[in-house]
């Protein structure tokens, strides 16, 4: 392997990565069984029925420890219900990390709400409790908890300050299925978690989603809003389903409330089922193959492990678009971006600084005009103007200059995995040869 007199390859040195990495990234893994599972809904011509659907909904609360379920066609519009099954409606707010994707908080908006986005934390990118509180007002409704790139959040000081406060709170699992926090699984802290299951992440299935819940008021709502024919109506796809109980909903039943549509297309549905089955084995490879990594880079200068601390029984899920954490100070200042230019050149195509872009400085937080009223959705409806400008949340705004992209294992390869570390190791090591 490589040592640290070498040469690196930004220099014209030899790069500690090169060859083939075979299945090492490969990802989802999908079998016969998959496609056997989803030709079956195929030729049935069962795409939009729900049979499949409510098993894997059974299924997968189950494996999560929760009592309701309801997959949706992505985890945008799983989160946009959660929302206005939490109360969120016009003139309300919401609190959310800056540092997470759109689809965390970006439809509060649609319902004519505004979004304060609070700062995260350093060490864990996920939102920092000690900067919600102070942003609690009187129209404030959820407070939405992103377990970054796996990371669990730490749910003990958020559920505290959301219940003092009588704030509901929902969990935005998308990075995180299986992840555990304090030995157990996140999505069951709040009062309801909504995921992606899209493509690229960590449980993988095509485009879908999925909302879990132990409220039935929250559940039905839900149904109200988005899946017609589960409040009791007839349907021509599949049987009457009289899932609204509840005397404020039952005046709807057969029109969603809002104009939603939210069945799942069962072919998803189907592979879903099959990825289950294998999932919590999956990441338990993912999991060894990415502590294997950190744990050969122990103790280098500039670079830390993004992972929760050992021993509180916490875990980082499957990993999705694992990050690492930079500190230039240790490093003689120099910067992320450098850092990891000379890492892709070691052959670390995944090394690149940042994560998301932070939301608050994004436009349509501040002059976006969704219903057309001539002022800003931010502040249409009546509510605080909580818009944040450059410099409100410093560590959010600091992602370039203390994170990085690093490879994203699904395979447990020790030999492969010991290049990729080589690769980080050697930069760091020869961090001198790099500032002029
Ligand atoms: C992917 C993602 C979503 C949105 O899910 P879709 O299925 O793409 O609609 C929401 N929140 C986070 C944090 C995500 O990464």
């Amino acid at each position: 392997m490589s040592n640290s007199k070498e040469k690196l390859a930004i220099f014209g040195g030899t790069p500690a990565v090169s060859g083939d990495t075979g299945n090492l990234f490969t990802w989802p893994v999908v079998t016969s069984e998959d496609e056997t599972a989803v030709l079956e809904v195929l030729r049935r011509g069962a795409m939009s029925g729900n049979d499949v659907t409510k098993k894997f909904e059974a299924e997968y609360s189950k494996w999560v420890g929760m009592d309701l379920a309801l997959a949706y066609p992505n985890g945008t519009e799983a989160l946009r219900a959660a929302f206005w099954a939490c109360g969120v409606g016009a003139g309300d707010e919401v609190i959310c990390p800056s540092m997470t994707y759109w689809a965390s908080c970006t439809q509060a908006l649609s319902l004519g709400a505004a979004v304060n986005f609070a700062d995260i934390d350093p060490d864990t990118l996920c939102i920092d409790p000690k900067d919600i509180e102070h942003r609690i007002g009187p129209r404030t409704k959820a407070i939405i908890v992103v377990h970054y790139t796996g990371y669990p959040a730490p749910m003990d000081e958020i559920m505290a300050i959301a219940r003092k406060h009588n704030v509901k709170v929902v969990e935005d699992v998308s990075h995180a299925q299986g992840t555990l926090y304090k030995g157990r699984m996140v999505g069951t802290f709040g009062d309801v978690a909504a995921l992606s299951m899209m493509a690229g992440k960590s449980f993988a299935i095509g485009e879908a989603g999925m909302l879990l819940t132990n409220d039935r008021t929250i559940y039905e709502r839900c149904i109200s809003y988005g899946f017609y024919e589960r409040t009791g109506a007839p349907s021509r796809w599949n049987e009457v389903d009289a899932q609204v109980t509840i005397d404020e909903l039952k005046p709807f039943i057969g029109v969603p409330l809002g104009g939603f549509k939210h069945r799942l297309n069962q072919t998803c549905s189907a592979m879903g089922l099959v990825q289950l089955k294998y999932y919590p084995e999956r990441i338990k490879v993912i999991q060894s193959a990415m502590n294997r990594f950190w744990d050969l880079l122990e103790g280098v200068p500039g670079i830390k492990a993004h992972r929760p601390p050992a021993g509180e029984g916490s875990t980082m899920g499957g990993w999705y678009a694992a990050r690492g954490l930079y500190r230039a100070e240790e490093l003689g200042g120099l910067s992320c971006a450098r850092f990891c230019e000379a890492v892709r050149h070691e052959g670390v195509g995944a090394c690149h600084p940042g994560a998301n872009f932070p939301l608050h400085l994004h436009e349509v937080f501040h002059s976006a005009d969704i219903f057309r009223q001539g002022k800003p959705t931010m502040i249409a409806f009546g509510q605080r103007d909580v818009r944040q400008g450059k410099g409100s949340l410093p560590v959010s705004e600091s992602i370039g200059d203390i994170a990085y992209g690093i490879p994203w294992f699904k395979q447990d390869n020790p030999e492969l995995i010991a290049a990729f570390a080589a690769a980080f190791r050697k930069v760091a090591e020869n961090a001198d040869a790099l500032k002029e």
